[in-house]
Order: C-alpha cells, then structure tokens, then sequence
C-alpha cells in the first residue's frame, strides 16, 4: 500500500526529503502563453540520451514545420523541423548542456508552406502495443520532465520487465517550476488518455497518477477526466501526494505512490513500476491520436530575475533569449541562470541557446551564488545525514573528497547519488556536497573503468 503521511490522507516516500520554499506563485495561477513563431529555430542533433540524430534533409531545403529532418538511429529519435523555412547548413551551435553541439538551423521564410497536417486516425483506441511504439519513436518523443531518455526505448524496457503498473509523475516538486501542474489544468484529458496508452503499451493493468497537495485544482482536473474517459479493464486513480521535495524523484515517487520500495542501483521496472511524467503522457498521445511529433515544449520561465514570469508553450530550438524577451526580459539585478529548477538544474552561461526537449524551465535568480561566500567545515551535525532520502553519507564523502582520498568514498554512498541537493540545501556550514558527490562518483567510474580494461 502506498504510505499515507501522519497528517492526513496524502501520501509521501519515508526517508529524508526537505520542503523548501515552493515560489511557485509568481506563475502557478497564469495559464500557458503561447510564443508567437520565431525567426529562427536551432536544433541541436543531440536532445535525448542516445545516439545522435541523422541528418536527412539537405541544406538549403525548404522544410514544412512538423517534417521529420533526422533519424533517429538505432537507440536515437528522429528530430523534426519546428517552424516551416529553409534549413541552413549543420553546424556547430551554443547548446544548454554542451558547450557546443552539432545543430540544424531553420530560417523562417516568408514562401514556405504551413505545418503539415495531422488528422486523427479513427480507429487509434485500437493500434497494438507495437504499433504504438512505432508512433511513439517517429514522433521523438523524449522523458519530457528532464530526463530526454528516448519514451519508445523507456516503453520497450518496462514491457520486456513485466511491469504491472504506471506512476505518472505529477509531482513537481521543483521550486520555482509549474509548467506541469499548468499542463494538468489546461488538457486533463489528453493526459488521461496519454497515460492510457503508455501503459497498454508497456503491459501495465494500473496506472496511479501522482500529484503533490499543493495542486488541489490538478487533482480534481485529473479525477474529472478520469470520469470522463473510457479506462476500460484499467484501473485508474489520482494518488495526491504531499507537497515535499524530492517527492518527483522516481523512487520517491514510486514509494510514496505504490509503496513498493526500489533497490539502490535498481529501476523501479525492478518493482513492476513504470514512471512517466505528465507533459510526456500530453505528447504521447498526439502522437498515437494524430501521429503528431514533438514540435513544442512548456517551460516555465520565472524568477526574481525575470520581469513577468510566464509558463510558455515555444517551438523547440527557439533561442531562450526570444523566450525571456517574452517574459519581458531580465531584471537589472539578474546574476544567475538555471536550466530547470534551482535544486537540480544545470547552471546556464548564456541565453543564446536553443530550447531542447528536455527543458522543463529557466530560473533567472539574483545575488549571490550559493558558494561565493566560500564554505565551512564540517561541524558533524548530521543534518544532511537526515536530509538524503537514500541514507547516504554525503558528509564522509565531502571530507574524503578534500583529503584527497575520493576512491575511499564508495562505501559511504558516492554511486548511488542522483545529486537531489537536499543535503547542500540544509547544511549549514554551505558545503558543496553535491559538488563532492560528483566528485567521487567521477573518480570512483573513472577507476573502475581502469580496473575493466
Ligand atoms: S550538514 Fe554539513 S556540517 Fe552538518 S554533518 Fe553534513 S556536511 Fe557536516
Ligand atoms: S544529493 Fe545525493 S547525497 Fe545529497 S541528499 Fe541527494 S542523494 Fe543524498
């Protein structure tokens, strides 16, 4: 059973966690904005975890928005032109993540036809798991809350394990980020019958939709569509969760949501669990109903360095530099930038970089940097011993790491870390542990990479 929360009828994982400032205010009452079309897209061959994208469009050609411009290879997906124009020699290009990476470019010409269009296939409620899959993949669909790992390779895994339920993900346990919990409330449905599909299509015969209590609107949005929607033989329920960082965390979120607890190094298809996230489900099934591909992400754009935070729907490789003019722009005081949100997003140097798929929001914050003031020793007060929700032991690791001695880390937890940040976040000597994680992880891979040859 699911593991209800002493203070009521939500539902949350047991060990650790942390409940930070949600600042979700500024955006979680504003629907989605709509971008107008930019001039230009840049798109990135690398967007999701596998191999490269391969061009299959020429430059110089005149492409229509939602045309298929690469394959996807054998562990890949394909890529597609998001707004209609001509496609500009590949080439090297500012990437969120890379420094630089290979990237399409599309110029928007005045000449060039609109969006190809998708109608809906009349008989979709009725295309077998593998049918399904295939969609899924021509689509380019990737985990939409983060992850980028390709959905049909996700899909194929969790069948081949015999999973018996799907979790989807409606946490959003990220401060600051509400571009989910805005999806919910705009198409309830669609993410309904999304998540049916996903899990006829992995072999699931439940599927548990988690949402944290700090969505009240989410859950009775999500609950209503389930009314509304032929489940068949699937049984179908809204778990609410409580509002609790890293609530959205896969094996948090599988405990919290099924009770069923997930092995360190393990998968939850290693409980019979597939989780998938709620914007992921919105794709899936435009891409089973209209075999519609992924042209376009919401992110939500906030912060106390954004003038007026938004949640915005932008073709992907439109410039985080049009979407922010969108948002009116950066304050005067703007010091830092986050793709994601600011416990576990990546520090973001430059604007001029294309919208990936995996982007889930940018975090504009001002002030000082959480080590720009330097950092203590350790004090040995335990609280981030209290704080891991695994119940590592990221102050032994910190001070091996600082002694040199990052191979002696392993037994303390270094390779299981998935770097939440709960434990930076309550120390108060502002030690970077997640930093010294990395750290040792590195070094602990490198030396068994070593050791293998
Ligand atoms: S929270 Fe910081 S000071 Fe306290 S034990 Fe952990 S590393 Fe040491
Ligand atoms: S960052 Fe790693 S060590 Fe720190 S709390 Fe999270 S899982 Fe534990």
């Amino acid at each position: 059973m699911p593991m209800a929360h002493p203070g009521g009828s939500t539902h949350t994982f047991g060990r650790g966690g942390i409940h930070p400032d949600p600042h979700k205010e500024a955006t979680s009452a504003r629907g989605i904005d709509d971008l107008p079309a930019p001039a230009e897209v840049i798109l990135p061959l690398v967007q999701h975890l596998g191999e490269p994208s391969e061009p299959c469009v020429k430059k110089g050609e005149v492409v229509r928005r939602g045309q298929k411009i690469a394959e996807g290879g054998a562990t890949g997906v394909p890529l597609h032109a998001t707004i209609s124009g001509r496609v500009r020699p590949v080439d090297k290009r500012p990437h969120p993540t890379q420094a630089m990476a290979m990237a399409f470019s599309i110029a928007a010409i005045p000449e060039a036809e609109p969006e190809l269009e998708f109608p809906e296939d009349p008989t979709w409620r009725a295309r077998t798991s593998d049918e399904m899959l295939v969609r899924i993949r021509e689509a380019g669909i990737v985990g939409l809350g983060g992850a980028a790992f390709p959905t049909w390779r996700k899909l194929a895994f969790a069948h081949e394990a015999k999973v018996d339920m799907l979790v989807m993900n409606g946490a959003e346990c990220e401060p600051y980020l509400t571009s989910d919990h805005r999806l919910m409330l705009a198409d309830p449905r669609a993410i309904v019958e999304g998540s049916l599909l996903i899990a006829r299509c992995a072999g699931a015969r439940e599927v548990r939709i988690g949402v944290e209590s700090d969505k009240p609107d989410a859950q009775a949005a999500l609950q209503k569509a389930i009314a509304q929607t032929p489940v068949g033989d699937m049984k179908v329920t809204v778990v609410p969760c409580l509002a609790r960082y890293p609530q959205g965390a896969e094996k948090q979120l599988v405990a919290a949501v099924t009770g069923r607890n997930v092995p360190a190094r393990a998968l939850p298809t290693s409980v019979g669990v597939l989780v998938q996230n709620v914007a992921t489900a919105l794709a899936v099934h435009d891409a089973v109903r209209y075999r519609r591909p992924l042209l376009d992400r919401v992110l939500t754009v906030t912060g106390p360095g954004v003038r007026e935070p938004r949640n915005v729907r932008a073709p992907l490789g439109t410039p985080l530099s049009e979407i922010v003019d969108f948002c009116g722009g950066l304050t005067a005081d703007a010091t830092r930038m986050i793709a994601g949100g600011p416990m576990m997003g990546r520090a973001l140097p430059r604007l001029d970089v294309p919208l990936i798929k995996g982007m889930n929001g940018l975090v504009v914050l001002t002030g000082k940097g959480p080590l720009e003031d330097g950092f203590g020793p350790c004090i040995r007060c335990g609280r981030c011993l209290d704080a891991c929700p695994l119940g590592l032991e990221p102050d032994q690791v910190s001070v091996r790491v600082e002694a040199g001695r990052t191979l002696d880390t392993e037994r303390y937890g270094a390779l299981d870390c998935y770097e939440c940040g709960c434990c930076s976040y309550v120390c108060p000597s502002s030690r970077p542990l997640v930093q010294f994680m990395q750290v040792a992880k590195g070094a602990l891979r490198r030396s068994a990479d070593v050791r293998a040859r």
